[in-house]
């Protein structure tokens, strides 16, 4: 099933996306409004309404979104690196997240917006410590992410709280699919209809698996926390008035526009 979250006459609601589109258009597809919430059992009210009626949002509000970093070889090496023999993490916060249309804000502080196209995982119940074998259980579904990042920033800084976590730098969308195995699936990014990225899901370093026994080693998740799982190869820049586009095989497509920050 595909989730999305959106408002409609100043109402916020989940509801279930059904009916087929073309690539990267709406057109056709319509929303049958969830009674209740998805991190729970949740039934189908049968109202329906077009999805180019309403506003899409992000899919979920995340409490945290954890990233991993240079999760994809080739990726690694384009930033002067290996893949880390360990997963690791830092941290986007609630504020970075947008949805799927709204725009990336160019920050003033920053000549080097990059865009990261990345598999993310929607987490669906609260938990800490999870097993490898139980890691299925947490997960309520995935979606398109692009982990936006201020590059000139992030080789100044240190931590990359501004570089990665600046309001905008994580749209999120445009849906949550429920049914899908991540293992191996394609990953693209465009600007402007031109190809940048290209790569599997399946040449990730550290599997979601990994990522989720590694993560909740540490800390709780909660239900709507979102793990962004890496990047594969071909990040480049992105400037005000681009239009870039993350595809995921079996999820959907994730369009926003780059803004100056007004
Ligand atoms: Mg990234």
């Amino acid at each position: 099933m595909r989730i999305a979250r959106f408002s409609i006459d100043g109402n916020v609601a989940f509801g279930a996306v059904e009916g087929e589109s073309p690539p990267g258009s709406t057109d056709g597809l319509v929303l049958d409004i969830i009674k209740g919430i998805p991190f729970a059992d949740f039934e189908l009210s049968g109202t329906k309404v077009p999805l180019s009626k309403v506003r899409l949002l992000p899919p979920v509000l995340p409490n945290k979104v954890v990233a991993f970093g240079r999760n994809y070889a080739e990726h690694a090496k384009e930033m002067g690196g290996e893949a880390p023999d360990a997963p690791f993490a830092f941290f986007k916060p609630s504020t970075s997240v947008i949805g799927s249309g709204d725009a990336i804000a160019y920050p003033s502080f920053s000549q080097e917006l990059h865009h990261e196209a990345e598999l993310a995982v929607v987490i669906g119940r609260m938990c800490r410590e999870v097993p490898r074998e139980r890691v299925k259980d947490v997960i309520l579904g995935y979606t398109c992410a692009n982990d936006v990042t201020a590059r000139d920033v992030q080789r100044r800084e240190k931590q990359w709280a501004r570089a990665k976590g600046f309001d905008s730098s994580c749209p999120l969308g445009p849906w949550v699919e429920t049914d899908l195995d991540p293992s191996d699936l394609t990953i693209q990014c465009t600007v402007n209809g031109q190809q940048r990225q290209l790569g599997r899901t399946s040449e990730m370093v550290h599997s979601i698996e990994d990522l989720i026994v590694n993560i909740t080693e540490a800390m709780t998740l909660l239900p709507g926390d979102v793990i962004l799982t890496g990047t594969p190869a071909g990040v480049g820049p992105l400037s005000v008035g681009d239009e870039v586009a993350v595809t995921i095989e079996g999820i959907g497509t994730l369009t926003n526009k780059v803004i100056k920050r007004g």
